[in-house]
């Protein structure tokens, strides 16, 4: 009777290790995806920096150009100024030479202040491409850690089967078939502790008839949650 009851204590226990191995073997890939996730985002964000980054050149090359073409004009102008015949014509160019080089100062100003935004989205792009290579590094070190730790738990995970398969053969004939069938369905939870008349499963109190049933060793089956009972040390 001892013997049964130290079996299902075991086979608990067992199944609980198990639990736990299988799920820190689980979290392994969710790691090394998260870390993974990482670096995808941050080359991505890189790349629409430099996109950004790219456009804002771009229309800066197209403001320096008008610039340099009105800078033309006016210096055609200035030109045709000493041909002028007419004194209302020269005043007409000199106008417009006013107007453009005030259009081409403000522009000017503008481009600078393009420049510098320029620069403070470089300095920005820096900082992400650092970001990337730390997410890159982080990933490797990730990669590296997440192996040998699934090695190391697949290790334990054989050895605990090996003691699961051996502690169920000690497991007597009658509680077999329930065993196996709650076991594949629930795992650990197949089982349940009793302690101070309640069932360690799922807390429920279990009558006294059950009680002496767990006690001297017969096959019982938790009312509430449907778990092989077992008493608590
Ligand atoms: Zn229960």
């Amino acid at each position: 009777m001892t013997t049964v009851l130290n079996v299902l204590r075991d086979l608990h226990r067992i199944h609980q290790q198990l639990a736990d191995i299988q799920e820190r073997l689980e979290r392994c890939p969710k790691l090394l995806h998260a870390a993974q996730v990482k670096v995808n985002q941050t080359e991505a964000s890189l790349q629409e920096k430099k996109l950004h980054i790219q456009q804002l050149q771009l229309a800066s090359k197209e403001q320096e150009l008008i610039l340099e073409e009105r800078a033309a004009k006016i210096d055609d102008r200035q030109a045709r100024l000493k041909e002028c015949s007419s004194n209302k014509e020269y005043q007409t160019l000199k106008d417009e030479i006013q107007t453009e080089e005030e259009a081409n100062n403000e522009l000017a100003d503008k481009i600078l202040l393009a420049y510098e935004v320029i620069d403070q989205h470089q300095a920005q792009a820096k900082e992400i491409e650092d970001s990337f290579g730390e997410a890159q590094q982080e990933y490797d070190t990730t990669a590296v850690n997440v192996g040998k730790r699934e090695t190391s738990l697949k290790v334990d995970l054989d050895r605990i089967q090996t003691e699961l398969a051996s502690t169920e053969s000690g497991l007597p004939s009658e509680f077999v078939s329930e065993y196996q069938r709650l076991t594949s369905k629930r795992g650990a939870g197949a089982l349940g502790g009793v302690s101070n008349n309640c069932c360690g499963n799922c807390y429920q109190q279990i009558t006294a008839q059950m009680m002496n049933n767990v006690l001297t060793g017969k096959l019982t089956i938790c009312g509430s949650c449907g778990a092989i009972l077992y008493p608590e040390e």
